[in-house]
C-alpha cells in the first residue's frame, strides 16, 4: 500500500468526508495527516469520529478559517514551509499516510508558494475530490489538466454528493485513464452513522484504494536495463559506477529514484542557468507546446525565432548582423567555422584554410571542433582524420608572433573568452582577451568567440563584454533557453553578413539541421531573455564567490592543491597531478561528493562547481564544504 494525497478542486469539495469514509471502512489502512489546518481542526474531527484512527499531529493550526498564509499572518505565527512538511513526513514503514490538503492545488501554501509545489515535492498519488454539484465535470477536467501540466498525475477522481451518472460518463470519456468514483455525503457526523455509510459504500472504497496498487513505480531494474541498452556520453561502457536514476529536478536539486536529493553543483553540464523547472520557462514551454510544435526553418519563420534573434542582436557589439540557429554548442561552432571560411572564399582568398585556437581549448566534439582543440585525451585517436589547424599559447604576444608569420593563411582565430572550461577550468584576464582582438585586427584575421559555456557564467552576459571587444562571430548554446531545451546560435557581424548578401545562389551558406530554430526552444529562449535582462551579474558573482571562498581559500595551504581559482559563478580547485583528465582521483572525488549530496563531475584533477543562479546560501555552503572535505579526505598528504 502507498501513501496518498487527498486534494480538492477547491474548498468544500468533500475531502474530509472522503477521509472519514476511508478511515471508517478500515482504520488500520492509513494514518491520517493534515499538515496545516485552519478553522475547525479536521485532525480533531477524525480523532473524534474514527476512534481507533492514528492521526499524525499537524505542523500548523490556525484559528481563522481562511487561506493558511493569511491565517498564520492573522495569528502572528510562522507558517510551516514546504521543506518543513517534507522533512516531517514520518520515515517509518508502518501503515501508509492519507494526507489531506486544504483547498485546491492552486491555493496559497505560504506567502510565496502554492500548494501545488507540495504535491510536486511529495510526488505521492493524488485522489482528486470534487463536489458532485453542477460544474463537477469542468472543475475536475480543469484541475486534472492543470496538475498534469505541472507533472502531477491524478490517480482517481472522487465525486462527493448526489450520484451524477452523466458527470461520471463524461469524465470517463475525457479522462479514460483516470477511474471515477462516487461517494455520498455524510448526513449525520457521528461515529455510528459514518460507519454505516462507509459500510454501504465499502466496495467503492476498496476499489478506490486498489488504484494505489496500480500506480506505476520506477522499474527496479532500470539501471540494469540502462547498462544493456544505453551508451552514455564521456563514460566507459565498463564504468564500474552505475548511472544515477534521476526522476525529478527543481531549483538547484536533482531527485533520485530512491528519494535522495542532490545539489546540481554543475548546472547539468553548464546548461541550467536559473535553476531546474524555473516556473516562467516551464510556463513558456507549456504555452508554446499548445500552439506550434515544430516546423522546418528553410523558407519558413515563426514569431519566437524572430523575437529571440532580435533580442540576441541587441546584445551584440554591432548594429545589424544575423543569427543562425542550430541545436548544440559544437554545431554553433561548426557554423561559425564554415561562415568564416566561406567569407574568405567570397572575398577571393580561399587559401585561408587555417584556423587558430588556444592551447588547452575545447570547442565541441564534432570534427571541425576536434580539429581545433586536438586535446590528446579526448581526440588524440582521431588525429589521422583531422584537418590542419594551429594552436598558440594563451597569450596575445604568442598570437601576435604566430600571425606575423602566417596571417595570410589564417581564416579565423577562435577563443573561449575568459574561461577555458572543458580542458580544466583555466581562467585568463579580460586584458588578454582584448589583446587577442587587437592582434586579430592588426593582421586582418577574423575573431570567433565561443561563448557556449562562458555566457552568463563569468560575471556578465557575454564574457567578451568584459574586454570591450567586437568579435566577428559569436557562438552560443547551453544557457540560451535557461538550459531546459537544446538551442544554439551563431551570431554573425554585419561585415560577415555583407559577403553573403548576393543573389548568386551558389554563395548560399549550405547548412541546416532538422531542428533548426525549434519553435518550443525559441519560445523558451524568449522567456529566458526577459529573465536574463534584469540580472545583476556582478552582484551574483560576488554572492557565489563570498560563500565558496570561505570554504576553498583555506585549501591554498594544502600540499595536494596546486591552485584555487574563481571566475564569475565558477570556482575550481586544481590538484597536483601528472595525469590530467585521466587522474584516478577524479571518479573518487565525484563519488565522495555524490555521497555527500552534491553532484560534481571533476575534470580529472580539477574539482570545480558552477551551480545554477537560484542556489541558496545553504546549498552553496554545502557545495563548498563538500569540495573542501573531498580534497582533504581523498588526497594522501
Ligand atoms: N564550446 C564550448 C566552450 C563548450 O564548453 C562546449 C561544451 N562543453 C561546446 C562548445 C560544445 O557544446 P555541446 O556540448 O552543446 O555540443
Amino acid at each position: 500500500m502507498k501513501n496518498v494525497i487527498i486534494i480538492g478542486t477547491d474548498t468544500d469539495a468533500g475531502k474530509t468526508t472522503l477521509s472519514l469514509l476511508v478511515l471508517s471502512r478500515d482504520p488500520d489502512r492509513f494514518r491520517y495527516w493534515k499538515p496545516v489546518e485552519t478553522g475547525t481542526s479536521d485532525s480533531e474531527t477524525i480523532r473524534r469520529l474514527v476512534l481507533t484512527s492514528r492521526v499524525i499531529p499537524s505542523l500548523g493550526q490556525f484559528q481563522d478559517p481562511v487561506a493558511p498564509p493569511l491565517a498564520a499572518r492573522l495569528a502572528g505565527l510562522p507558517m510551516p514551509t514546504i521543506d518543513d512538511v517534507c522533512a516531517a513526513v514520518p520515515k517509518d514503514d508502518s501503515r501508509p499516510i492519507l494526507l489531506e490538503t486544504f483547498g485546491g492545488p492552486f491555493s496559497p501554501f505560504t506567502e510565496s508558494n502554492l500548494q501545488l509545489e507540495l504535491l510536486q515535492r511529495l510526488r505521492w498519488p493524488l485522489w482528486l475530490v470534487t463536489s458532485s454539484t453542477v460544474g463537477a465535470i469542468g472543475r475536475s477536467l480543469q484541475t486534472v489538466n492543470a496538475l498534469a501540466a505541472a507533472g502531477c498525475e491524478v490517480t482517481a477522481i472522487v465525486l462527493v454528493g448526489e450520484q451524477d451518472s452523466f458527470a461520471v460518463e463524461q469524465l470517463e470519456f475525457h479522462l479514460p485513464k483516470v477511474p471515477v468514483f462516487s461517494l455520498p455525503m455524510i448526513d449525520d457526523w457521528n461515529a455510528t452513522s459514518i460507519i454505516d455509510t462507509a459500510l454501504s459504500v465499502a466496495s467503492t472504497i476498496d476499489r478506490l484504494c486498489e488504484t494505489l496498487a496500480k500506480v506505476s513505480e520506477l522499474p527496479a531494474d532500470l539501471v540494469r536495463r540502462d547498462r544493456a541498452a544505453v551508451w552514455h556520453p564521456y563514460t566507459s561502457l565498463c564504468d564500474p559506477i552505475d548511472p544515477l536514476p534521476v526522476v525529478r529536478a527543481y531549483a538547484e536539486y536533482l531527485e533520485l529514484a530512491d528519494g535522495r536529493r542532490l545539489i546540481d553543483g554543475i548546472s547539468s553540464w553548464w546548461t541550467i542557468l536559473h535553476g531546474h523547472a524555473q516556473p516562467e520557462l516551464v510556463r513558456a514551454l507549456q504555452a508554446a507546446a499548445g500552439s506550434l510544435d515544430h516546423v522546418l526553418f528553410a523558407g519558413i519563420t515563426h514569431p519566437p525565432a524572430v523575437e529571440f534573434a532580435e533580442w540576441l542582436l541587441r546584445t551584440a557589439p554591432w548594429k545589424g548582423g544575423r543569427v543562425f540557429y542550430s541545436d548544440n554548442g559544437s554545431t554553433a561552432v561548426e557554423v561559425a567555422l564554415k561562415m568564416a571560411y566561406q567569407y574568405w572564399c567570397h572575398r577571393g582568398e580561399p587559401q585561408r584554410t587555417l584556423f587558430v585556437g588556444l592551447e588547452n581549448c575545447y570547442h565541441g566534439d564534432t570534427f571541425g571542433t576536434m580539429a581545433i582543440s586536438r586535446d590528446p585525451v579526448y581526440f588524440g585517436r582521431f588525429e589521422p582524420l583531422l584537418f590542419e589547424t594551429a594552436r598558440v599559447r594563451c597569450s596575445a604576444d604568442a598570437l601576435d608572433e604566430f600571425l606575423a608569420k602566417n596571417a595570410g593563411r589564417v581564416a579565423a582565430v577562435i577563443v573561449e573568452p575568459l574561461v577555458q572550461a572543458a580542458c580544466g577550468m583555466r581562467f585568463y584576464a579580460a586584458e588578454e582577451l582584448a589583446g587577442f582582438f587587437i592582434v586579430c585586427r592588426r593582421y586582418g584575421v577574423l575573431l570567433i568567440v565561443d561563448e557556449v559555456m562562458s555566457a552568463c557564467r563569468t560575471g556578465s552576459f557575454w564574457a567578451f563584454d568584459q574586454a570591450g571587444i567586437r568579435p566577428d562571430l559569436i557562438c552560443a548554446g547551453k544557457t540560451l533557453t535557461g538550459g531546459i531545451l537544446p538551442l544554439a546560435a551563431t551570431l554573425a557581424s554585419p561585415e560577415i553578413v555583407a559577403e553573403f548578401m548576393t543573389p548568386d545562389r551558389t554563395r548560399t551558406l549550405f547548412h541546416g539541421h532538422s531542428f533548426t530554430a525549434n519553435p518550443l526552444a525559441c519560445a523558451v529562449a524568449v522567456a529566458n531573455s526577459r529573465l536574463v535582462s534584469s540580472i545583476d551579474w556582478a552582484a551574483e558573482s560576488a554572492r557565489f564567490q563570498a560563500i565558496l571562498q570561505e570554504h576553498l581559500e583555506p585549501l591554498r595551504e594544502h600540499p595536494a592543491v596546486m591552485d584555487v581559482r574563481y571566475c564569475g559563478t565558477i570556482a575550481a580547485i586544481e590538484l597536483h597531478s601528472t595525469d590530467g583528465y585521466l587522474a584516478a582521483i577524479g571518479p573518487r572525488l565525484r563519488e565522495f561528493c555524490v555521497s555527500n549530496g552534491v553532484l560534481l563531475r571533476p575534470l580529472g584533477n580539477v574539482l570545480y562547481t558552477m551551480p545554477p543562479r537560484c542556489t541558496s546560501a545553504e546549498s552553496l555552503h554545502r557545495i563548498g564544504a563538500t569540495m573542501a572535505a573531498a580534497v582533504r579526505e581523498l588526497t594522501t598528504h
